[in-house]
């Protein structure tokens, strides 16, 4: 064959034509990328952030730091940017030209929230509260609800989602508990970090909030807290610590109150030495809506994004930050270094390779069937079955006739409000209760316990009673086997609540119980509550607000189809005079006063000051029955290395499956710290009757350490230690000790 053989030749053609498809293809699709070597998805998000930064203008990296609220505030004569998702928290405009998205940001973490003042809302799934999900103690079911949340958020189109609430429950009455992790560092750290980490599995960004020591409504926007350094490290900011080491969140945002006589978002101490030189995080700082109050001293302190403007009194990131770049009170490098933080975390986090769709996606009916499961199992996970006389629950067949009362248990169940509410597909199933705008609605999803109850007790004769008329709910209460009370108390965000239910529940509990000895109390609450009436029912079911199957959640619980696994993430105080500041602090109306809050408790918060100082609560922290019975046995301690490792093997040695929540609790003999002992790990095990486990624990040092920033970071002061094996901070089932020498860490150790 010569080279005019036609059969080559032809092959020859086809090859260049192939050739030159390919060619003119890879062109076609490479050209972006050769203009845009930051899209490459090969290189680390440092260098991408690097080389897409340096083709940024100022202005274009201003834009980046400048956040807007994504719906309109006609109280403000505000009305959101039309690339904004309607009806949503945020909108951070992106760079068109480099291609380089807005951030869309969504509320919060218990699912997809609409603003209040939203014109349309989106009907999502809404998980049980934070409260709920740290009362699992499962972080993989937390991980499961953050990833459920994630999907919706992402297909909702939203990349940034405002999740992540950890500060500590250390004032019981503050009204945005139900959204935060609980009283424990290690607890809340680990469970919200976990949620955190589920989110951010959809190529979103989480955050983590409120940074920092943001633990009352009242005043949020004036109080100045006080509480020695080296105590919120080992308290509150443990919690921020933990949660960030578990769930490497994307942004910190920064809070409304002030540290330290310093607005946290001008904190230089909590978001430059903490967040960067102590911990290592390479997030970026956002800042509260309306939380930040300077310029210069905001960004130098290491605010890197204004959010939600018109919430602040000036847009302080905005031509004021240009011309303060200008005239040097910012410097050019810090502008570069506010930019190259959100730049890098977009494409750390994937939100730039996944980019979200404009608008959003109807999920299809599996997906939805799917995502009400997972907030049913967290209702059911979260709930802790408070008393249990008589063995009364699991209801049986024996029951024929079952008494329902109060609580709007006949429609829904209970939401808490402000900028974390969900609205759920069906609308609210009690409207118009007070208030009915910010910071509410108050909300009831319509997945009602009584239906519920009805479906699961088909051949009992089940009636309602509403429960405004206390003698016709006792008179049902008398014809019926047994009675269920609900009770609700509506939390909410901006403001703080009491631990007394109100509208007269409490008498009503009473009045039914004593028409019915065989009564239980189901709690729908934002934390927890005084029970006046303890000892006048024979059950008690915390289901906090639970989500948006949550009627669902509570009829398995109370006919045993799930048995209660829940442990409490908080103690339920018996009065307020042990709580650590009787009264709320209130410092004084808005504006320019100084009001301060002194925590003189320290990190003595929760369980840590009830023991301190020997004030046994009505409930104790790690507090929650089953429908089965554990036993625990062998409980070891050695050191491996220098960690300290503990041993033990758990039992179900009653009739049905259950889980439990073993908790190791650790103590210096020699004392010293805030309080006599803290949690230093748990597990929970599931376990068919018979069956039994073995479950080992590695305590993280610093559990065991003193803060102290004079010392230069955590010390475990030689000795001996007591390590408890307990079903709850008050009830320690088995003890050991074990020998400790000196240890110390610096103030950058993580685990
Ligand atoms: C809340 C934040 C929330 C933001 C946006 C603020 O009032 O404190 O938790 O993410 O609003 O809605």
């Amino acid at each position: 064959m010569t080279d005019r053989d036609p059969v080559k030749h032809r092959r020859v053609s086809l090859a260049i034509a192939i050739a030159s498809l390919a060619a003119w293809w890879s062109v076609a699709h490479a050209v972006p990328d050769a203009h845009r070597p930051w899209m490459n998805a090969t290189l680390d998000a440092d260098r991408r952030a690097e080389l897409v930064l340096a083709e940024m203008s100022r202005a274009e990296k201003q834009t980046l730091v400048f956040g807007y609220f994504a719906t309109d505030a006609p109280w403000k004569k505000y009305v959101a940017p039309p690339e904004a998702r309607a009806g949503s928290a945020g909108y951070v405009p992106g760079i068109p030209r480099l291609g380089i998205p807005p951030q869309w940001e969504t509320d919060a973490g218990i699912g997809v929230a609409s603003q209040a003042a939203a014109r349309d809302k989106r009907g999502r799934t809404a998980l049980p509260s934070g409260l709920a999900t740290a009362a699992s103690w499962d972080p993989a079911l937390a991980r499961r609800a953050g990833a459920m949340i994630g999907a919706e958020a992402r297909a909702s189109g939203f990349n940034v989602m405002l999740a992540g609430g950890v500060n500590l429950v250390r004032e019981p009455r503050n009204g945005r508990n139900f959204e935060y992790g609980g009283e424990d560092p290690l607890l809340a750290g680990v469970i919200v970090g976990a949620q955190i980490a589920g989110i951010e599995s959809n190529h979103l960004i989480s955050t983590v909030k409120h940074f920092a020591l943001n633990d009352q409504e009242t005043d949020r926007n004036t109080v100045d807290v006080l509480i020695d350094r080296d105590q919120a490290r080992m308290s509150d900011l443990l919690a921020f610590q933990i949660a960030i080491e578990q769930g490497n969140p994307g942004s910190v945002m920064c809070s409304y109150n002030k540290v330290w006589g310093e607005h946290a978002c001008e904190s230089s101490y909590l978001l430059t030495d903490l967040l960067r030189r102590d911990w290592g995080w390479r997030g970026y700082v956002m800042s509260d809506w309306g939380a930040v109050y300077s310029t210069a001293k905001a960004a130098r302190s290491g605010t890197d994004q204004e959010s939600g403007w018109p919430f602040d009194a000036k847009p302080f990131f905005r031509e004021s930050l240009l011309k303060a770049v200008e005239a040097g009170e910012v410097p050019e490098a810090r502008l570069n270094e506010m930019a190259r933080r959100i730049l890098r975390t977009m494409f750390a986090k994937g939100i730039i390779d996944h980019p979200v769709g404009s608008s959003p996606i109807d999920l299809p009916a599996k997906d939805l069937e799917a995502h009400a499961a997972i907030s049913r199992e967290g209702a059911e996970q979260g709930a802790v079955l408070l008393k249990n006389d008589g063995a009364i629950l699991p209801l049986g067949a024996d029951v024929k006739r079952i008494a329902v009362i109060g609580g709007h248990a006949d429609k829904g169940v209970l939401a808490g409000g402000g900028s974390s509410l969900v609205y759920g597909a069906g609308g609210n199933a009690v409207p118009d209760l007070d208030p009915t705008s910010w910071p509410g609605p108050v909300m009831y999803y319509p997945s009602s316990p009584l239906g519920a109850i009805k479906a699961l007790a088909p051949k009992a004769a089940v009636q309602f009673a509403g429960g405004e008329d206390r003698g016709a709910a006792a008179r049902l209460a008398a014809q019926s086997d047994v009675a269920i009370v609900f009770v609700t108390l509506w939390d909410g965000e901006s403001f703080d609540g009491e631990l007394t239910l109100p509208d007269e529940q409490d008498a009503l509990v009473s009045a039914v119980a004593k028409a019915n000895p065989r009564a239980i109390v189901v709690l729908e609450t934002g934390g927890a509550v005084f029970m006046p009436w303890i000892n006048q029912v024979r059950g008690v079911v915390q289901a906090w607000y639970p989500g948006t199957s949550g009627g669902e959640a509570i009829a398995n619980l109370l006919f045993g189809r799930v048995n209660p696994s829940g442990r409490l993430p908080i103690s339920f105080p018996k009065e307020a005079s042990q709580l650590a500041r009787p009264a709320l602090i209130e410092t004084g109306a808005t504006g320019d006063n100084t009001g301060k809050v002194r925590y003189a408790e320290g990190a003595a918060v929760g369980y840590k000051w009830h023991d301190a100082k020997k004030l046994p609560p009505l409930f104790p922290f790690g507090f929650g029955l089953s429908y089965t019975r554990f036993e625990q046995t062998g409980l070891t301690a050695r050191l491996e290395g220098q960690d300290l490792v503990v041993k033990f093997r758990v039992r179900n040695v009653g009739q049905r499956a259950g889980k439990d929540v073993p908790q190791i609790y650790v103590s210096p003999v020699a004392g010293g710290w805030e309080a006599p002992k803290r949690l230093g790990g748990w597990r929970k095990v599931e376990l068919p009757p018979g069956a039994s486990t073995d479950v080992e624990l590695r305590v993280d040092p610093r559990l065991l350490a003193m803060f102290s920033e004079a010392g230069g970071g955590w010390r475990i002061a030689p000795g001996a230690y007591k390590v408890l094996l307990g079903s709850s901070a008050s009830k320690i089932d088995l003890e050991t000790s074990v020998r400790l020498g000196e240890r110390r860490l610096p103030a950058t150790y993580h685990p």
